[in-house]
């Protein structure tokens, strides 16, 4: 059975390429004709691995392909990801199953409600990758991905295609917690990186306003019945600050590059989560605040 990639960017080409070279039958889906024909011309894509540039000819189709989907792995960035299902949703085979790699939370509801009777599957990936170019994805950072079915249910039997891949993973039984926590570590860390300009180890000092930060999202855990992804979550983060100090976030990036950011399923999910579950929390309010003034004199878009 064939995977269907959508959202042939950084992670969806690092996936891509990796299940095709163990030979796992996989193809792309791009947005448009014109799309398609530049992947032609390109003639496969590169994977830049330790310095070493492989072109890899993977089979691709555009949207108007009728073929029936079984396996898709949707790879886009979180406000993409409703349109970009919407384009497919008549192709998924009944029974089918989607990997859903987008950060944050918000956009996996987005998707599944758009699928109802389909499997979807949230991931988690601390894998690094980024374009160099059109069809190019270099392999940035060694990372492992954690996937699970938010609804219950068994591991499915294609984790041997990752398996075999070379695809570090790990099936998870609460992979809603581990989206919850990782949504903590980033509203922590990565809005405070853009508002002060800094890599991720200069946190060090604004330590009043990370642990400010801290206190209140574990109250937001709480409130959303996460206790798990709270736990020790003040010395996580501090962990990730030291461990990844030299590091720009990915938001922090993501606006030096004047690109858009996911702030909306990120500082803008907490901080709605925190409204609807009749949460004070002030500290997070303001940076979300703080943030979006950022993002209006960058001319980058608040959502
Ligand atoms: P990316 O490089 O921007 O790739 C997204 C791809 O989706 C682009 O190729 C884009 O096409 C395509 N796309 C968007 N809408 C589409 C549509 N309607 N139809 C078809 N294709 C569509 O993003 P990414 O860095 O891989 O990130 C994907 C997700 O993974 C994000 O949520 C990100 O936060 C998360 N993540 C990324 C990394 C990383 O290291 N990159 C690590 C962990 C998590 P165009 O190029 O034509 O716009």
């Amino acid at each position: 059975m064939s995977w269907h990639v959508l959202g042939v960017g950084s992670l969806g080409s690092l996936w891509a390429t990796r299940l095709f070279r163990a030979g796992v039958p996989v193809q792309l889906i791009l947005r448009s004709p014109q799309r398609l024909a530049a992947y032609r011309q390109a003639g496969g894509l590169t994977l830049v691995e330790q310095g070493q540039s492989q072109l890899y000819a993977i089979a691709a189709s555009d949207l108007d392909d009728p073929a029936p989907i079984a396996r898709l792995l949707l790879a886009c960035k979180a406000y993409d990801a409703a349109e970009a299902i919407a384009a497919v949703a008549h192709r998924l085979a009944p029974g089918a199953e989607v990997i859903l790699l987008q950060n944050g939370l918000g956009s996996q509801d987005e998707v599944a409600r758009q699928l109802p009777g389909r499997r979807c599957l949230p991931a988690s990936s601390t894998e690094g990758a980024f374009r160099d170019g059109d069809w190019r994805v270099v392999f940035a950072g060694q990372g492992h991905t954690w996937l699970g079915d938010p609804s219950g249910g068994s591991s499915p039997a294609w984790l041997s295609d990752l398996q075999r891949s070379h695809i570090p993973h790990t099936w998870s039984p609460d992979i809603l917690a581990r989206l919850w926590r990782k949504l903590a570590l980033n509203c922590a860390i990565n809005p405070l990186t853009v508002l002060h300009g800094c890599r991720n180890g200069e946190l060090l000092r604004h330590r009043d306003e990370v642990d400010a930060l801290c206190t209140e999202l574990v109250q937001l855990l709480l409130g959303n019945g996460q206790a798990e992804a709270a736990r020790d979550l003040h010395d996580d983060v501090w962990r990730v600050i030291e461990a990844t100090a030299a590091n720009y976030s990915s938001m922090y990036q993501d606006v030096a590059s004047g690109r858009r950011t996911e702030i909306s399923y990120l500082l803008g999910y907490a901080c709605a989560a925190a409204e609807h579950a009749a949460l004070q929390l002030p500290h997070l309010k303001a940076v979300h605040q703080r943030l979006l003034g950022h993002l209006d004199r960058h001319g980058l878009p608040r959502y």
